[in-house]
């Protein structure tokens, strides 16, 4: 097989002394690879390769994010199944109603995903609490931090308020979260119903 290609440049049979072959293209000398790189066409090839790595890189983005976004989905509602033993906002003290579109339950990061991506899936670092105070009170951190040491303790939050070890998620890490949530939700959610 090796012995038939051609080389890309003059047309010859690229299976001398002075071949140079790889799986994918074929040049019976150097001069010719040289000569070949100057071409338009050459060019062209090269310009459509960096193409198809940027969108390959592209889509490999895409396609981590969307499993970001299921691995946290995952967790906050372990989170919110986890807490409802309180029953009430971690916050503001709010009863707390578990009913699907119609409740007010939100899985409240006591440090900020945004601020703190390292803590995204932190145990100790969220917790159930109301839509308000989640989503328009940014979490409504004063008492919620008073709150976060009677359940966790002041050393955990201190912690938690030191951590700042950046932390990053392969594919297959995010994956593995997400079933690993996806099963405790499961069992808490037969203990607590
Ligand atoms: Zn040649
Ligand atoms: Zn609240």
């Amino acid at each position: 097989m090796l012995q038939k290609r051609r080389c890309r440049n003059c047309r010859k049979k690229a299976d001398g002394e002075k071949a140079i072959v790889s799986p994918v293209v074929a040049f019976c000398s150097y001069d010719c690879l040289k000569a070949w790189n100057q071409t338009k066409a050459a060019k062209k090839e090269r310009l459509k390769m960096e193409r198809k790595i940027t969108r390959e890189a592209k889509e490999r983005l895409k396609r981590k994010n969307q499993w970001m976004r299921e691995a946290q989905s995952a967790f906050n509602k372990f989170i919110r199944i986890r807490d409802k033993k309180f029953g009430v906002c971690i916050s503001c003290n709010v009863e707390l109603v578990y009913k699907g579109h119609g409740g007010n339950v939100d899985a409240s990061h006591f440090r900020p995903r945004s601020a703190a991506p390292q803590l995204r899936f932190n145990q100790y670092n969220c917790h159930a609490s109301c839509v308000r105070c989640n989503r328009w009170m940014e979490g409504n951190l004063t008492p919620y931090r008073k709150q976060l040491i009677k359940r966790i303790g002041k050393q955990r939050v201190i912690d938690l308020e030191n951590n700042n070890k950046p932390k990053h998620y392969s594919i297959d890490d995010l994956k593995r979260i997400k079933e690993v949530f996806k099963k405790r939700a499961k069992l808490y959610e037969k203990k607590f119903r």
